[in-house]
């Protein structure tokens, strides 16, 4: 995401916070809060850089597949669906949601370290690009489905370049300690091995070292062992068709310094050079995050010592970053006109009985109680990760497109959220 789309699509006119050119108190008060808002011209924007990044690529062009959980809403995976994307899925659900939403089951890509033959069955049966496979007993669980099925699967072997990505320690994944891929040594006997199994088509290589990536160079590095390896595959015949580099560019939650999607390409693109294969990235965040913002209320004020608290309608059964990572999320004030209350330090909190439960540390703001607040930088790993606890429905999810603004999730209710329990006999 590009600061200039995420400055368009959310802009301040007169005192009033818009998405598009939509005010976003008339987004309160039709649908309510808590409630995720998106833009649909920043999710093209951010699809569109990926894009523009990879049109130089000589050869069979690039495939940005869209990883789907970050945001998996349909609405969602439609926009990117039609702008031609294909996805990064890690279960049966994501696949159902991508062909439900119209996404080209041919250019899906099945990543995950422990998919079920139930999902296996399905992914071959929708006839998916890849599976990403993770691990020797998923290769040969992998080869005796597809045999029973009288097909072949495709597969990319998922390997560990154990590079370092310098990120938070829960979204690292390329390091030889993590729970994700093949060792690097072990690749070329697994290569040699799923050639040789009979429901095994071998058609690629992936890598994904980790998520929120400010610096491309780890993401080079490992891209530079994983083409070493391909080559040496290829000497021995076992020629690639594709090369996955996997997804995690960060984007700027508050003042990091982020490269633009170019920018943290370039080194990738140049190890990439005059190679035949297909290049596949994974990005999730960098599409979705700051493209959606989440949308709340002051439920009440509670001033005190040592603290003030802003109790808001939204909790970390809404957005659980912070409480999950200690993630810092922007909290601005939706209208900063009226009458000016005194600004006060306060924690912005949800009314969930967790001292967890906070979305906002120290934050300075003149509030009043029904003041609507926004949360920015909340696509990706937002809605997604949200959950019923303390038996609260989830929030309403919202796209604006231009002047228009289309209710994509209801807000559930409560009599759904039990709906499938029931009482002893
Ligand atoms: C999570 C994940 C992604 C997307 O990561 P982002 O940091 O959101 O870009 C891509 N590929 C795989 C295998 C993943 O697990």
């Amino acid at each position: 995401m590009t600061a200039s789309a995420t400055t368009t699509a959310f802009s301040r006119r007169g005192s009033i916070l818009h998405v598009e050119e939509v005010p976003l108190p008339e987004v309160a008060e039709r649908f309510g809060t808590p409630c995720y808002v998106y833009s649909r011209a920043a999710l093209t924007s951010a699809y569109q850089a990926y894009q523009a990044a990879l049109a130089d690529r000589a050869g069979r062009p690039a495939l940005i597949c869209y990883a789907v959980k970050a945001n998996s809403n349909l609405a969602i995976l439609d926009v990117f669906a039609r702008l031609g994307a294909g996805f990064d899925i890690v279960s049966g659900g994501e696949l159902a949601r991508v062909l439900a939403a119209g996404g080209d089951p041919g250019k899906v890509v099945f990543s995950g370290v422990g998919k079920s033959r139930a999902e296996m069955r399905q992914a071959l049966a929708a006839g998916i690009l890849c599976f990403n496979v993770e691990s020797v007993p998923e290769l040969e669980t992998l080869n005796a489905v597809a045999i029973e099925l009288g097909r072949q699967a495709p597969v990319s072997l998922r390997v560990n370049p154990d590079v370092d990505a310098r990120t938070h320690p829960y979204i690292s994944t390329g390091l030889k300690s993590a729970k994700f891929g093949v060792p690097f040594e072990a690749a070329l006997p697994l290569y040699r091995r799923a050639a040789a199994l009979p429901g095994l088509t071998v058609r690629g290589i992936d890598c994904h070292i980790g998520s929120q990536l400010l610096d491309p160079a780890p993401a080079a590095e490992a891209a530079t062992k994983i083409v070493g390896l391909v080559d040496a595959l290829a000497a021995e015949g076992i020629v690639l068709h594709h090369i996955d580099l996997g997804g995690g560019m960060g984007i700027r939650y508050r003042d990091e310094t982020v490269p633009s999607v170019a920018e943290y390409l370039a080194p990738l693109l140049a190890v990439m050079r005059d190679r035949q294969e297909q290049l596949l990235l994974e990005p999730g965040r960098s599409l979705v995050g700051n493209a959606g913002l989440l949308l709340t209320r002051v439920a009440l004020l509670k001033h005190g010592e040592p603290k003030n608290f802003a109790v808001v309608d939204a909790a970390m059964n809404d957005l659980a970053r912070p409480a999950l990572y200690d993630a810092w999320h922007e909290i601005v004030k939706v209208s900063d006109g009226g009458t000016p209350t005194p600004a006060r330090v306060y924690e912005v909190v949800g009314p969930i009985c967790e001292s967890g439960d906070f979305l906002g540390h120290a934050r300075e703001l003149s509030l009043a109680p029904g003041d609507p607040l926004a949360i920015m930088s909340a696509g990706a790993y937002g809605m997604a990760m949200s959950s019923n606890y303390n038996t609260r429905p989830r929030a309403a999810e919202v796209m604006i497109d231009g002047d228009r603004m289309h209710l994509i999730r209801r807000r559930e209710t409560l009599a759904e959220l039990f709906a499938s329990e029931s009482l002893l006999p």
